[in-house]
């Protein structure tokens, strides 16, 4: 998808604060953080959201599941942390390539 901003950032010609990288996904900072620690992770493949999951995704998006906690630890996220993801324009979803916000490192509001 050459107009996605997250492909971007996945190909690099937009530039990120990358904290982790592996085959399958890439986490960086949010550009406008809305906690103190505020991270983005993102497939590598172009996935609009959730909906636009298929059956053949199902081990990158486990993939993605099964490492957020691994990364709020290296992140120091040791009391908690918020994962959301917005889908869809009545979601709040603003950047069509899925992505799941990870939140912390301060008190959060209850939902
Ligand atoms: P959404 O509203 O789609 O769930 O979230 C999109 C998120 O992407 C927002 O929190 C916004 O701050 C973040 N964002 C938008 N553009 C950029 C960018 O160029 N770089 C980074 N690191 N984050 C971005
Ligand atoms: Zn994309």
């Amino acid at each position: 998808m050459s107009d996605c901003l997250f492909c971007k950032i996945v190909a690099g010609s937009i530039p990120s604060e990358t904290v982790y990288e592996d085959e399958h996904c890439r986490v960086f900072r949010d550009i406008q953080p809305k906690a103190p620690v505020h991270l983005l992770m993102i497939p590598k493949k172009h996935i609009e959201n959730l909906d636009d999951l298929k059956p053949e995704d199902a081990a990158v998006a486990s993939h993605m599941l099964l490492t957020i906690p691994r990364i709020a630890k290296q992140q120091g996220l040791d009391d908690g942390y918020r994962v959301v993801t917005n889908n869809g324009e009545g979601g709040g979803q603003e950047v069509f390539h899925l992505h799941f916000h990870i939140l912390g490192g301060g008190a959060l509001h209850s939902l």
